[in-house]
């Protein structure tokens, strides 16, 4: 790794360009066209019945699907580089994805292990939409996931599926993920991970034995903090029924917005590259400010998770979180930045900060916040592509 933590990508630069965005065969138009429809015309009911019976190939209607979602789908695919067995589907929000994945992983009487860290959105759907589908779900933390003994103390006959999010939003905890798809693969689970904060570009879950990806594509991968969308990787007939899923739940994306989000994925890697180099430095500088307590930054050799996110990463990430010596000031030092916007999102070009317990885990109680490791006063920075040291005067003045 460099100093900053990078390994050199092969190839990511270039796929994130080109993959999925040939030429049209129509018009020869470079930029692959925004399809604007609903439904595809066909010239014979015979023609119709074929495509509707899966022999034809054509498309037929939007929220089926459409040919410019392919591009960012084949994107995806390439940059998570599960081999040709694998393939990208697009939805509309990363919630629709998780929703996908979940139900095709799951039947009734099915039982979920799930990381106890997650986003608290995906947290809020494990308790309120599981139960009335007749699943069960039992929550570990990233260190009970990472010990085998644990792992497999906590699996029943009916464990289908383990959730994982590593790095996790907010507190940045590692999971060992060739640790975990080893015993899964013993207990006849599938690993499924929410690669959203590390990106393709620092981790490939599907190389280390995951068998599906699960992305909330509004964050590093659209990356400007303007659409909403989701992806979910699998293969086999997992992949068949994540399909059939986005036309039975109807969480598809619209053309335009899919268009916008593979414009955006071609600068995926310099962007990632960019915000990961400019997060070591704040964290770094942070470390030392004496108004600092602690810093949660995977790159840092202090973070207990850094020597496995060495091992299985191949840089760091954008995201850091914090807590300041003084409790009770988290307020008032985020309302005092001027550069960095309050926004409860993340990956997108500018630096923002939130305070997690009132925005992406206020859903959750104060106690099960505790359990994940979010205290009332933890900051979380999504560090952009600005100059560093315009982001370090801000947090300095603002900590002043
Ligand atoms: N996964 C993670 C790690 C997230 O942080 C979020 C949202 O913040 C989601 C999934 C949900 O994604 P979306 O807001 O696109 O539905």
């Amino acid at each position: 790794m460099a100093e900053d933590g990078h390994q050199a990508d092969a190839g990511a630069r270039t796929l994130a360009v080109h993959a999925g965005s040939a030429p049209d065969p129509a018009t020869g138009s470079e930029g692959v066209p925004v399809h604007r429809t609903t439904g595809f015309a066909f010239p014979t009911v015979r023609e119709m019945t074929e495509t509707f019976a899966g022999r034809t190939g054509r498309f037929i209607y939007t929220r089926f699907d459409n040919p410019t979602l392919r591009e960012s789908e084949e994107k995806l695919a390439a940059l998570e580089d599960g081999g040709p067995h694998f393939h990208a589907v697009l939805f509309s929000s990363g919630m629709a994805a998780i929703t996908a994945a979940l139900m095709a992983a799951l039947q009734a009487g099915d039982h979920l292990i799930a990381q106890e860290e997650i986003y608290g959105g995906t947290t809020g759907l494990l308790g309120r939409v599981l139960p009335r589908c007749g699943m069960t779900c039992d929550f570990l933390t990233a260190a009970e996931l990472s010990e085998p003994r644990r792992l497999r103390a906590a699996a029943r006959p009916a464990t289908r599926a383990i959730l994982l999010e590593s790095p996790c939003n907010p507190t940045l905890r590692v999971v060992e993920i060739e640790a975990v798809c080893r015993t899964a693969r013993e207990l006849g689970a599938a690993v499924m991970i929410d690669n959203t904060l590390a990106s393709p570009i620092h981790q490939k879950p599907l190389k280390l034995g995951c068998e599906v990806v699960i992305h909330s594509a509004t964050k590093y991968l659209a990356g400007h903090d303007d659409l909403t969308a989701g992806f979910v990787v699998a293969s086999g007939e997992l992949l068949a029924r994540i399909r059939q899923l986005r036309i039975d739940l109807g969480g598809c994306l619209d053309p335009s917005a899919a268009w916008l989000l593979a414009r955006s994925m071609k600068t995926l890697a310099l962007r990632v590259h960019a915000q990961s180099h400019n997060a070591m430095a704040v964290a770094q500088r942070l470390q030392q400010h004496p108004k600092v307590a602690r810093v949660h930054y995977p790159g840092l050799p202090s973070h207990p998770g850094h020597e496995i996110a060495a091992r299985q990463m191949t840089g760091f990430g954008g995201i850091l979180s914090f807590e300041l010596a003084a409790e009770g000031n988290a307020p008032r030092f985020v309302e005092a930045l001027r550069l960095i916007r309050m926004v409860p999102t993340f990956g997108g070009l500018a630096t923002t900060v939130t305070v997690p317990a009132a925005s992406s885990h206020f859903c959750l109680s104060p106690e099960r916040r505790r359990a994940m490791g979010i205290g009332e006063d933890l900051i979380r920075l999504s560090v952009g592509i600005e100059e560093v040291s315009d982001i370090i005067a801000d947090l300095e003045r603002a900590l002043g």
